[in-house]
């Protein structure tokens, strides 16, 4: 054989090789092992022309017919065939015969064979599978040549056919080779285009090799086609391209750390210029030495809306639509931090609802969630632009005042609080119920008072209850006693829970004479709290705090069942006809089980309910509920008295005055005071006496303390009048001794 052919019949052995190589490496295609490894066999037996391994080319040719056959078969979709082994039996039995016949005889048989081989797979290949038509055609004319070099042609013929033939050989096993991997590539498109999302190849440089429609879909273009070969920095507009080659690097060195697949969230630009949210899952794999990243591209557009929509509900009080507390707090970061930067002021303004829990209470879940959401609709009104309003808890508000001036925060606040008083002076309609609530405020300045937002909260909040115990209708701002109070507050706090406990509490009993008639028939009952580490603790002080920590409760039922006793003791005594008036705070006449208890008292004791007085503060008629005129009438039906405390001070709605059955009137001692010096004083007392007796009620003067006040409302037509002047609240034995004594003013 001359080197040209060789070298051809070498390459071909190659290719064949090769054919076997992709069918390996590729599982599943045994078609491609098949005819790879006939191939190899076919072309290896042409290389031996020595007679004495005659049989081994032999088998090599049976083998390579075998092979060529079934893998012929399996390419056209056919299983594989037994027939096939006659054929071989038969070729074999044939090429032995023609052994003897000598190396030309077998030459020329195993030419029959195996053109009649090649022009069967041609034909069947290029009628049935259009892929493999140029195979096919390949196969056909070396199928042709192989029977025309058998023929007895002259030597010229012969010798120029035999030169073409390794070129055609070469041929149809190249296009074999280029459409399998074309089919190969085929399926694997196939199989990208079928997935559901995006789906990129990328290499190192960030060049598009392969992408599905998906993905172009997705990123706008008209087709796969129209994004392959560029690089993928045209999709990532803001970002530079060395940040991208980065990615991709960090990506590619995953393979040799096998780390798993980069997932990252991006927003990639489409076609239009618009963005799209993406999340890329990266891998990583290799081909022909190169390293390529394979990139699932997923439009997370839904998801990043569902995130929002949570993050959103996760920032956002869901009754009112106002901010949460964890919101306010964000937005109080940037909104301090940018305001030292600036030198500015923020104002801080705390807002709650007086007593809401009683309107809770009488309103039912759904009528106190509605007027909370009317509150906070109110309450938007008066939000500027960079304001922030948050609902922090139950009732209570934030408003966040920033850039003001340096000293401006303080006018912005008394602003915003006179406006938010307006803002409650019209009642709010809730399940057809007209409910007046009033706000109290607290206040304070970021940076005067605080530079962080929890400082900031807490200390608004102090002044808040400051607001709260001086029963402050304007906005309280804070100051640094109120940190010191509040310190003083929580020890109270801790000591007022072990109070009755370690039976440190009593009752005093202060007399309300009758000056005309030189007796009393009626003693308030005052609280005093002896505490082993803090001593004598003011009510004044005491009260608003159990009040606020719902300790006033246990304290009330305590108040009540000790005056109880104190009117089952002074059965059979001197002071067997005295009534004992009791403060009642809102909170207890508005809890539950307040009328059980004090029933279940009077029962025990055996007294009667006109045996007691309840005094209300006028703060508890004013805001009242739709409960309060039932409570009211249920208890002046049972028999209880009724008065209002601290008559006057600083209120001016009266109508609760006619509305409710009340039995007495006190009035405060802030008017009795001055009721001898002060005209303006004395003429306002005339006016509660006149207007009290109008009504038919008991007027009670608290507070004299001097002979001229109790001439001058003695004068002005009031009669009862309690006051250190008659005596100080006391003991009751000491009240007892001092009756049997006659050592009472009267
Ligand atoms: P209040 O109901 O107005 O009680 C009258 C207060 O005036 C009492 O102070 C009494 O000691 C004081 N007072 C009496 N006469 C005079 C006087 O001539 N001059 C002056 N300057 N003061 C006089 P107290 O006992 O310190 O009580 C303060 C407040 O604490 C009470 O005001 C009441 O609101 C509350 N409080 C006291 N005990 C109870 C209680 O058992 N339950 C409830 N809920 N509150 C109570
Ligand atoms: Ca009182
Ligand atoms: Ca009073």
């Amino acid at each position: 054989m001359s080197s040209m052919p060789l070298l051809a019949e070498l390459l071909a052995l190659l290719l064949g090789c090769g054919l076997v190589g992709i069918g390996l490496v590729v599982r599943g295609e045994r078609q491609v092992i098949y005819w790879g490894l006939g191939q190899v066999a076919l072309t290896w037996s042409q290389l031996f022309t020595d007679v004495r391994v005659a049989g081994f080319r032999v088998g090599l040719v049976a083998f390579g017919v075998v092979a060529s056959y079934q893998g012929t078969r399996l390419f056209l979709g056919k299983s594989q065939s037994f027939k096939a082994w006659m054929f071989v039996l038969a070729t074999l039995l044939l090429l032995l015969v023609s052994f003897w016949g000598g190396a030309g005889r077998l030459t020329a048989l195993s030419g029959w064979a195996l053109s009649g081989l090649w022009l069967w797979m041609g034909a069947q290949l290029a009628i049935h599978k259009s892929r493999y038509r140029c195979v096919g055609g390949f196969l056909v004319v070396r199928g042709g040549i192989s029977l025309l070099l058998v023929l007895p042609f002259p030597a010229v013929v012969n010798q120029g056919l035999r030169s073409i033939y390794p070129v055609v050989e070469l041929f149809s096993l190249l296009s074999m080779m280029y459409a399998v991997l074309a089919e190969m590539q085929d399926r694997y498109l196939q199989t990208i285009g079928s997935l559901s999302h995006g789906l990129a190849i990328c290499d190192e440089l960030g060049q598009l090799h392969l992408l599905n429609e998906q993905a172009a879909h997705l990123l706008g273009y008209e087709s796969a086609a129209s994004l392959q070969g560029h690089r993928v920095m045209r999709l990532f507009p803001h970002t530079t391209p060395q940040r991208i080659l980065a990615y991709l690097q960090r990506v590619m060195q995953q393979r040799d750390q096998q780390q798993g697949p980069w997932v990252d969230e991006v927003e990639v630009m489409r076609f239009d210029g618009t963005l799209l949210p993406v999340e890329l899952i990266a891998s990583v794999y290799r081909e022909r030495g190169q390293l390529y990243a394979l990139i699932q591209v997923i439009d997370i557009r839904e998801r990043r809306l569902a995130l929002d929509r949570l993050r959103r509900a996760a920032r956002m009080d869901a009754l009112t639509g106002l901010l949460n507390r964890h919101a306010l707090l964000e937005a109080m970061d940037h909104i301090v931090q940018h305001a030292l930067q600036k030198g500015q002021e923020v104002g801080v303004l705390y807002i709650d609802l007086e007593r809401f829990h009683h309107f809770n209470d009488a309103l039912g879940h759904s009528g106190g969630d509605q007027l909370l959401s009317e509150v906070a609709h109110r309450l938007c009104q008066l939000v500027k632009p960079d304001d922030v309003l948050a609902r922090v808890d139950g009732d209570e508000f934030v408003l966040v005042m920033p850039g003001c001036d340096s000293g401006e925060a303080l006018a912005r606040i008394q602003e915003a609080s006179a406006k938010v008083q307006q803002l409650f002076d019209l009642p709010f309609e809730i399940h057809s119920f007209s409910v007046r609530i009033r706000p109290s405020l607290g206040a304070c300045i970021c940076p005067l008072q605080a530079m962080d937002k929890e400082t900031l909260l807490q200390q608004a909040s102090l002044a808040l209850y400051a607001a709260k115990d001086q029963k402050l209708r304007e906005v309280c701002l804070f100051d640094q006693d109120m940190d010191v109070r509040n310190r003083y507050n929580l020890l109270l706090e801790e000591q007022m829970a072990l109070a009755l406990q370690r039976q440190e509490m009593h009752l005093v009993y202060q007399p309300i004479m009758d000056v005309d008639a030189h007796r009393f028939e009626k003693v308030e009952a005052l609280l005093r709290w002896d505490n082993q580490e803090l001593g004598r603790v003011d009510p004044d002080k005491f009260i608003p705090l159990a009040e606020r920590h719902g300790m006033i409760l246990p304290l009330g039922n305590f108040v009540v069942k000790q005056a109880c006793q104190q009117l089952a003791a002074w059965r059979g005594t001197p002071m067997e006809h005295v009534k004992i008036a009791i403060n009642i705070s809102a909170w207890q006449l508005y809890d539950v089980h307040f009328m059980a208890h004090t029933l279940g008292c009077l029962q025990t004791y055996g007294v009667v309910a006109h045996q007691l007085e309840l005094e209300l503060t006028e703060r508890v008629l004013i805001d009242d509920t739709p409960q309060t005129e039932t409570l009211l009438t249920i208890l002046r039906d049972l028999g209880f008295g009724l008065s209002v405390d601290d008559f006057g001070t600083g209120y001016s709605a009266m109508s609760y005055l006619t509305r409710f059955p009340l039995t007495t009137l006190k009035i405060d001692r802030a008017f009795v005071r001055d009721v001898a010096t002060n005209e303006r004083s004395r003429m306002l007392a005339s006016a509660i006496i006149a207007l009290g007796r109008s009504l038919g009620m008991m007027v009670i003067a608290e507070g004299v303390e001097k002979l001229s006040q109790q001439h001058e409302l003695q004068h002005l037509g009031c009669n009862l009048m309690q006051g250190y002047y008659f005596a100080r609240p006391m003991l009751a034995e000491a009240l007892m001794d001092s009756v049997m004594h006659d050592r009472l003013r009267l």
